[in-house]
């Protein structure tokens, strides 16, 4: 849990027992319901000993990976993992509605409209809106952070896939991963992300992959990343040395398939690629110290602790370390779901006016988006409930719980926290224990005070 002290400034997460202690005793107020935060009344940071947290960020095309956890010499023990949902593709979708609207406007018989077309510059530096806002979520999640906990430093990974050191023929930039302890991990990822998991030829799952030559090396194929596919056991041996037109001569559907994906780059992998620098660029400028590292070096370290692959815990195995000590049990799954939308209308599928949303966002009090907890006094949903609440001017708003909707009146509602963007759930780790030489349970946090 995070802890301010009595003029709001940063002190070392707690566990949460001790939290519930400190409120009890009236020593502590609550500052904020999710993520939680209390703060302090009778200490200040200046009095106490901070030891600091630090920051590690596994960023995705669809879900970044944050891990908040405690460094020294090299030991980490994890204190807080966040996993932040983009909605990049939502955006993307809502702007090529938009263009196509604009488009059919255009080319409809309503009034002259002067033709406007290469009349525009995109300044430099310049990202598209899906992306970024997949860089202004992070910052504003680290930002955040940096408010609650006392961060010292921040791990970023720098790319998933270097695919420039990837393909054959670039000089290649730090030999640890040409010939060291991390050979073969970057291209091995890549190619298990490139072609699903899954046998090229057949689509076999879940059987262990080799990597084959699509144009086999006996008849002058190359090493390069392009010509590597993943195959099982029997069809790596079935192809043999034959072409890759001669053993799939009589599918040609997926010779077709496979022949196009060789070529093409990861979408998601180019999304990062295109952010990379303008995160890395964004975070150095927070001022707080940036080290980056390689999406291989993550998965080496991981294989290292044995610990199963999850978007915090990647965040939490970013950079150099010796050794994870623990890991929070719980991660919260912050989904970015936007502010609403401006328009008032909503229409049927031929454009027409359906019915008109209020002008107003609050009705008694509360506006969607909203946290809130449902006390429901009788009826199919008596109990209590806590979740996102959709407004309605009737009074009877509808909570949405883990376990569906519940539709109540204002009267029994209270809110919890202001809408901010983001819908908040818990849901634990994956299931660390199992596979982990390691003891899965949370390490225990010491705390101020
Ligand atoms: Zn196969």
């Amino acid at each position: 849990m995070f802890v301010l002290d009595r003029h709001g400034h940063p002190l070392d997460p707690c566990h949460p027992a001790r939290a519930r202690r400190l409120l009890a005793s009236g020593r502590a107020v609550v500052v904020r319901h999710t993520p939680f935060v209390i703060r302090l009344r009778d200490r200040a940071a200046a009095d106490s000993v901070v030891q600091g947290v630090e920051a590690g960020i596994d960023p995705g095309s669809q879900h970044t990976g944050i891990a908040v956890f405690r460094a020294g010499e090299g030991i980490r023990t994890g204190l807080y993992g966040i996993r932040l949902d983009h909605r990049g593709g939502k955006i993307r979708d809502k702007l090529a509605a938009r263009a196509a609207y604009r488009r059919g406007r255009r080319s409809r018989n309503l009034r002259y409209r002067a033709p406007r077309f290469l009349n525009r510059a995109k300044p430099k530096g310049w990202l598209a809106p899906s992306l970024r806002h997949r860089v202004d979520t992070t910052l504003s999640w680290v930002a955040r952070l940096s408010r609650w906990a006392p961060v010292t430093a921040v791990h970023v990974e720098w790319v998933a896939f270097d695919t420039h050191t990837l393909s054959a023929g670039k000089p290649l930039e730090g030999v640890e991963y040409q010939q060291g302890t991390l050979a073969g991990y970057e291209a091995r990822e890549y190619l298990l992300t490139k072609w699903g998991r899954r046998c090229a030829y057949c689509g076999a799952s879940g059987v262990p992959l080799n990597i084959d030559h699509i144009r086999p090396r006996s008849r002058g194929g190359s090493d390069r990343i392009s010509n590597l596919a993943l195959v099982c056991v029997p069809c790596n041996q079935a192809k043999s040395a034959a072409p890759v037109e001669v053993f799939l001569a009589g599918r040609p559907g997926i010779l077709a398939k496979v022949l196009a994906r060789a070529k093409a780059p990861l979408r998601d992998a180019a999304a990062l690629n295109a952010t990379r620098w303008v995160l890395w660029r964004a975070l150095e400028a927070t001022g707080l110290p940036v080290a980056t590292a390689s999406g291989g070096r993550t998965k080496w370290n991981r294989s290292r602790t044995g610990m199963p692959k999850s978007h915090t815990l990647d965040a939490l195995h970013v950079g150099d370390l010796k050794e994870v000590r623990g890991w929070p049990g719980r991660v919260l799954i912050v989904a970015a779901g936007g502010r609403g939308t401006h328009c008032r209308t909503r229409t049927d599928r031929f454009g027409f006016p359906r019915l008109r949303m209020p002008r107003i966002k609050q009705i008694h009090g509360f506006a969607t988006g909203d946290l809130v907890r449902a006390v429901v006094p009788a009826g199919k949903h008596a109990g209590t409930h806590t979740g996102r609440v959709a407004v309605r001017s009737s009074g009877s708003h509808t909570v949405q719980t883990s376990s569906g909707p519940v539709k109540t009146s204002w009267k029994h509602l209270r809110l919890l926290q202001r809408a901010d963007g983001y819908t908040y759930n818990a849901r634990g780790e994956v299931d660390v224990t199992a596979r982990s030489g390691l003891d899965g349970r949370p390490a225990p946090v010491s705390c101020p005070g």
